[in-house]
């Protein structure tokens, strides 16, 4: 999963886009970048980590220009290597094309087999490199025309923004599996994966772009193309990014993501009533879940787990001991709260069930009579192919163990899942969702080799 950003007509785009990532960081934190274009020059900035700790005034403020993109890193294609830092910046035919990505292609293999049958030389193992070589490639007269070529030979998932000579772009697939979204600062526009990043820099949000819409911003005007081909293609939204992964003050896939998750905690509560002392989440991704479910029964919301905000990424864990510290520092359960008491644990979901597993036994360790669990979608079961990281189906806890025996496996009194038709219900774009992790129906065509690192050498 990643994070990306794209600005113009800002006489210090570079540091509007360095807030774009602040407020992104939460997409990618294994490295990040900004491009910068002053309609002459490009400069460009990458460095692996958080960009809120390795960018500075200093670095950002040799990015001159009225343009930027800007990227941040989750790998889930490609390793985790410096020559995979994004966005990709190169000059052809003295044209800069840099290209920010966040989704995962469905034809990497062909794509990547033709191309370099056609003599590209490929730089990174990341299918979003394709973007630059087709770009390359493919006769370029008419902005509009050339860009419909080129996304036309793409499938699966991405929303990308790119510089292309002097215009910034912003593209989403037809299907609109990943946001993107447009907001104006002054004159100029600004393209975010969510729309948190525009409060940060105190954008107005004007709307998503459009599935299958590219838009051309060059200075102060915008101009809007649709893929053609596709009008009425089902749409299939990622409904991850609503359960977990999109910032509760974004507003993604015309709806803000706090009140989502408040409703899929109401929902869970009608499907699975239970009867506890209190209601508590897993900090933070559970929060909001609980809170709708324990206002849905009229039961107390505690915040009886409490989460570290400093724990740093690059901890060292050398043993187990300093391993199940970590867990510790990260989330610690307030004994006082739960010695004794009967608790509901609300989580936004279970993947692996391996973090689950160890705060049950924390709870259970600060006193639990009883512990039950809900969960606030489905289960999981399927990997995906469209840029959210779930491993193989072997190590998706949910994919081949009954709820009973899951849970078993994180060792709680009751598990509760939400039901697929329960989590679809409260979302707006209700019809709109790609939920093949949870029933292994793929809106497209899954890639012929799944790994993570094909493209790698
Ligand atoms: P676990 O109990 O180990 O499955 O961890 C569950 C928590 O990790 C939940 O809050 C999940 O939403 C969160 N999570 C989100 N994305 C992922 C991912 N790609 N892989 C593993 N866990 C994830």
């Amino acid at each position: 999963m990643c994070g990306i950003v794209g600005v113009s007509h800002h006489k210090e785009a570079s540091k509007i886009a360095f807030l774009g990532l602040y407020a992104l960081q939460h997409r990618g934190e294994e490295a990040a970048g900004i491009v910068s274009y002053n309609g002459s020059e490009t400069h460009v900035l990458k460095k692996s980590g958080l960009a809120v700790d390795n960018f500075d005034e200093d670095n950002i403020r040799k990015l001159t220009g009225h343009m930027a993109i800007a990227h941040t890193r989750y790998s889930t294609t490609g390793s985790s290597t410096t020559k995979n830092i994004q966005p990709i910046l190169v000059t052809h035919r003295k044209k800069t094309i840099a290209v920010a990505h966040n989704g995962n292609l469905t034809n990497t293999e062909e794509l990547y087999a033709k191309l370099e049958n056609e003599g590209s030389i490929f730089q990174t193992s990341m299918d979003s490199e394709i973007f630059v070589h087709l770009l390359a490639k493919t006769p370029n007269g008419d902005m509009p025309q050339w860009l419909i070529k080129v996304f036309a030979q793409v499938k699966g998932a991405y929303s990308v923004v790119l510089l292309l000579k002097d215009c910034l772009v912003g593209a989403r697939d037809p299907q609109g599996f990943r946001p993107l979204c447009l907001g104006k600062l002054g004159d100029g526009y600004i393209l975010a994966s969510e729309s948190c990043a525009f409060d940060m820099m105190k954008a107005e949000f004007v709307r998503e772009i459009e599935p299958g819409e590219i838009v051309i911003i060059k200075g102060n005007k915008l101009e809007s193309v649709f893929l053609p081909g596709f009008v009425g293609e089902s749409r299939a939204f990622c409904v991850f990014e609503n359960i977990y992964f999109a910032r509760p003050d974004s507003r993604i896939f015309n709806d803000n993501i706090y009140q989502v998750r408040k409703r899929l905690g109401e929902r869970l509560a009608i499907e699975h009533p239970v009867k506890a002392d209190f209601v508590m989440g897993i900090p933070d991704s559970g929060l909001y879940a609980a809170l709708g479910y324990a206002q849905q029964l009229g039961l107390p919301f505690e915040m009886a787990i409490v989460r570290n905000h400093y724990i740093g990424r690059t901890f060292i864990q050398p043993s187990q001991f300093l391993r199940d510290f970590r867990v510790r520092v990260k989330l610690n359960p307030i004994q006082d709260m739960i010695k004794g008491k009967s608790v509901v644990v609300i989580e936004d979901s279970i993947v692996r069930g391996t973090t689950s597993r160890s705060r049950i036994e924390e709870i259970r360790e600060a006193g639990a009579k009883e512990i039950h669990m809900c969960i606030s979608c489905p289960p999981i079961k399927f990997p995906c192919f469209y840029g959210i990281d779930f491993p193989s189906t072997g190590e998706l806890i949910a994919h081949n163990k009954t709820v009973k025996e899951v849970a078993d496996f994180i060792k709680v009194d009751s598990l509760y899942y939400l039901s697929l038709e329960g989590m679809l219900s409260v979302m707006k774009e209700k019809g709109n969702f790609c939920s093949a992790c949870f029933t292994g129906k793929y809106p497209t065509q899954i890639p012929k080799n799944t790994d993570k690192l094909k493209l790698e050498i």
